[in-house]
């Protein structure tokens, strides 16, 4: 989920208030870095004889995976509340996200599925970079300036750019509404190469069974938008997918089962692949 408002199930909001109040965090691990609790790490494939690289389409290629917001972020107000560099605009850090009504949360349904795309990813021979290395309530973040810039030429010594990035998510729309929509840049950068990387990525999510949004984009499940930092920061072909309505009974069945997390990261491993190699 994608607004600035924090939405947040009634017991998270509880369990939030009540560690804050407790003044808990020194029990907490501590960020390591100045912006994010939970440092990206690049992480490579294994190594492959030539027959397996053969075999490995993606081979030289490196994806970058943004699974949207840290599990503890609700725990964090401060530290996510911090405005940083969006692109042009100012924007807090990070948010908390949203969950199905019965509390799964979409921190946790965006992990499970890029853990999934990466598995996949790395067994057709790509790099895999994550935005963030793991889900806990312990940790929060990371901040849009770095899931934007991550993969960028330059940005952390990166001296190739990565080739393509995207960004998972979860939306909390009214739960009347289902399906999936693709976000991509309205801004200058990657703007042409991302629309396209937008057209496969709906199309593989078809492919896969998966029905485009009821709710926005007109029936088109591809929107363009320029006030989010994730996308006005990167400078290689991004998307930003909101895979379903967690607040949809029918979209949070499928975002919670294995089955469903699954078939999601099928298909975006199947867009990643489509764009690099058509
Ligand atoms: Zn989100």
């Amino acid at each position: 989920m994608l607004r600035a408002a924090a939405v947040l199930t009634a017991a998270a909001l509880v369990a939030s208030a009540a560690y804050v109040g407790a003044s808990a965090p020194t029990a907490i691990a501590r960020p390591t870095v100045s912006d994010g609790a939970d440092p990206a790490t690049p992480t490579t494939g294994s190594p492959a004889s030539p027959a397996a690289r053969a075999a490995a389409p993606l081979t030289g290629t490196t994806i970058v995976i943004d699974p949207g917001h840290q599990l503890g972020n609700s725990r964090f107000p401060r530290q996510i509340n911090r405005p940083v560099d969006a692109g042009g605009i100012r924007k807090a850090c990070n948010t908390t996200g949203t969950a199905t009504n019965a509390g799964f949360a979409e921190a946790t349904f965006t992990w499970r599925v890029a853990k999934r795309l990466r598995s996949m990813l790395r067994a057709r021979g790509a790099t895999v970079v994550m935005t963030r290395t793991r889900n806990s309530r312990a940790f929060w973040g990371p901040c849009v300036d770095v899931r934007g810039k991550l993969g960028n030429m330059g940005y952390r010594g990166r001296t190739r750019a990565a080739d393509l990035k995207i960004s998972i998510h979860g939306d909390g729309a009214a739960a009347s509404g289902r399906g999936f929509h693709v976000i991509v840049t309205g801004k200058r950068g990657a703007v042409v190469r991302s629309a396209r990387l937008g057209r496969i990525t709906r199309a593989a999510l078809e492919d896969r069974g998966f029905r485009r949004s009821t709710y926005t984009a007109g029936g088109t499940a591809l929107v363009r938008r320029s006030d989010l930092g994730t996308l006005n920061l990167s400078r290689i072909p991004t998307v930003m997918v909101e895979l379903g309505n967690m607040r949809n009974a029918r979209d949070a069945r499928a975002m919670r089962s294995a089955a469903g997390q699954r078939r999601y990261a099928r298909a975006l491993a199947s867009a990643a692949q489509g764009y690099l190699h058509p």
